[in-house]
């Protein structure tokens, strides 16, 4: 959970807070405020595939002492009313989950099946066993049709006829990425767009959140999908051109196609630079997301 820390000196150390004002919460003090209907977004990973720390890197970022540097693997929770999703599942998904205290999630949608977004699926197992003995909870999983049959195959002993005891209990949905699909009565609108020239990466807009990661181009009628939404995130590298992720030019581009009120940078390499420097270099109302950063969505 975010920390609170006291005004002035967290102007200081962290800019970023208070430059959206009360719309980013902390902690209890926020809370209070909000007593209209809010959708939360928390920032659960904000890195590229290797994440922030490199292992064995030396550089500016990898060795930075801000907290807002350390980025684990991209992926992000999005709650609204009594329903928590979590978007992707990487090889820091244990973690992640454990810094949120959550004891319970309704879905998990998948963006692609790149082992940065999905490596983390078989701790899924902590969630079947919360409330065991009696009841197993089955961890409901929604993906392209591609990435499931990844999913099933990278994940084969907990799909397979004969089971052991202990794999992890997935219910795995296919989605229509052409159609909306509802988790627990909330509507999620899938958003396609190009990973490479290979492949496709599967987006979604829930309400007036939009959270976009590791694309590199989009069609028009997939933009289109994102007209009115208050809140975007996407993905941004660096700022050198990379084959297969948007860098920084290229997601202000699609940021300013859309104009979404406020844009969170994820999926960032120590490339970028550090926080508290690239940060300044955003245009108004875009900045870099970091790891544990809550935001708050009126709905
Ligand atoms: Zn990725
Ligand atoms: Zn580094
Ligand atoms: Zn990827």
């Amino acid at each position: 959970m975010q920390t609170l820390f006291p005004f002035p000196a967290s102007a200081v150390l962290f800019p970023g807070l208070f430059r959206v004002g009360f719309r980013v919460r902390n902690a209890a003090f926020c809370a209070k405020i909000f007593t209209f209907a809010t959708m939360k977004l928390t920032f659960l990973g904000t890195g590229t595939s290797q994440g922030v720390p490199v292992i064995g890197c030396r550089c500016r970022v990898c060795t930075s002492a801000d907290r807002r540097d350390h980025r684990l693997r991209t992926s992000a929770m999005v709650e609204t009313g009594d329903v928590r999703l979590v978007i992707d599942a990487g090889p820091d998904f244990r973690y992640q989950m454990l810094r949120t205290g959550v004891r319970h999630i309704d879905g998990i949608l998948l963006t692609h099946e790149h082992k940065d977004h999905i490596g983390g699926l078989d701790d899924v197992r902590a969630f079947n066993f919360v409330d065991y003995p009696p009841t197993v909870h089955r961890v409901e999983i929604y993906a392209s049709a591609r990435t499931a049959a990844c999913v099933r195959k990278d994940f084969d002993y907990a799909f397979a006829q004969d089971k052991y005891r202990g794999v992890p209990e997935i219910l795995l949905h296919e989605i229509d990425v052409e159609r909306p699909f509802t988790v627990g009565g909330v509507e999620i609108l899938p958003v396609s767009g190009h990973h490479s020239e290979r492949f496709t990466v599967t987006g979604y807009r829930i309400g007036r959140l939009a959270y976009l990661t590791d694309f590199k181009t989009i069609e028009d009628v997939e933009v289109e999908k994102l007209r009115g939404v208050e809140v975007l995130v996407v993905n941004a590298l660096r700022f050198a051109e990379h084959y297969s992720h948007f860098n920084v030019a290229e997601a202000l581009s699609l940021i300013r196609r859309v104009g979404p009120r406020e844009a969170w940078l994820t999926h960032m390499s120590h490339d970028i630079g550090l926080q508290a420097e690239t940060e300044r270099m955003l245009p108004p109302g875009v900045h870099m997301a970091y790891d544990t950063l809550e935001i708050e969505i009126e709905e």
